[in-house]
């Protein structure tokens, strides 16, 4: 089964794909992780479109994206966390691989701010968190793994303001290609995790 994960920033489509990938044993491919991680002189480049809210070029994201996609490991099919985010990236997806579904978790942009705005990531092992709603017991330490937690660079009012608007603008410009079945991501992490398994199941 081959999955699209969509949704504003703060959607939780970061923590319901990781989630739903271990259960239905897919890998889980985020492209917004993979693109934190590139080495090397490119890296420079990508951080400072990033940091700024601005999507990276198409045919970059594509280059870095596609051998996972095609991995063998992936054989049991994949969730697509972060990608296609405007028609381009979705026309060229569709050439390569079949998708099966797209799963669009919806928030309001004002439940999207706030919840960016408290997001804190572990260093280590990349766990998530919100201090505003679920401020971990151990303060600024990951409860899993005793990793330091920070706030992403681009989780900044006018990088969020610019994704957000963004998305709007790009991302769902993608649903003239793909249907989605819309899940409200306004409930809670449990709730919309067993929305999302009714759906694929
Ligand atoms: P969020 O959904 O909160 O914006 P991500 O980790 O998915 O977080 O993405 C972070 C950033 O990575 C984006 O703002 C953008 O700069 C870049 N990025 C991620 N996926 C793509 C993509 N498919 N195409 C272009 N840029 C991307």
């Amino acid at each position: 089964m081959n999955l699209i994960f969509t949704g504003p920033q703060g959607s939780g489509k970061g923590t319901q794909s990781i989630r739903v990938a271990r259960k239905l044993k897919l890998c889980h491919i985020s492209s917004g992780d993979m693109l934190r991680n590139v080495k090397g002189r490119l890296k420079i480049k990508i951080n400072n479109i990033m940091d700024k809210g601005n999507l990276v070029p198409d045919n970059l994201i594509f280059k870095i994206l596609k051998e996972k996609l095609l991995d063998s490991k992936c054989k049991n099919g994949f969730i697509l966390d972060g990608f296609p985010r405007n028609i381009n990236q979705a026309k060229a997806l569709r050439k390569i691989v079949n998708i099966d579904k797209v799963i669009e978790i919806v928030i309001s942009d004002k439940e999207a701010l706030e919840r960016i705005s408290g997001r804190r990531i572990c260093v280590k092992c990349g766990a998530i968190y919100n201090i505003n709603n679920s401020r971990p017991k151990t303060g600024n330490i990951c409860v899993k793994c005793g990793g330091k937690l920070i706030s992403r660079k681009d989780d900044n009012i006018k990088s969020i303001k610019k994704r957000l608007e963004i998305y709007h603008k790009e991302t769902e410009g993608i649903f003239t290609i793909f249907n989605s079945i819309k899940i409200n991501g306004e409930k809670s992490a449990d709730i919309v995790f067993k929305s999302i398994i009714k759906n694929l199941i």
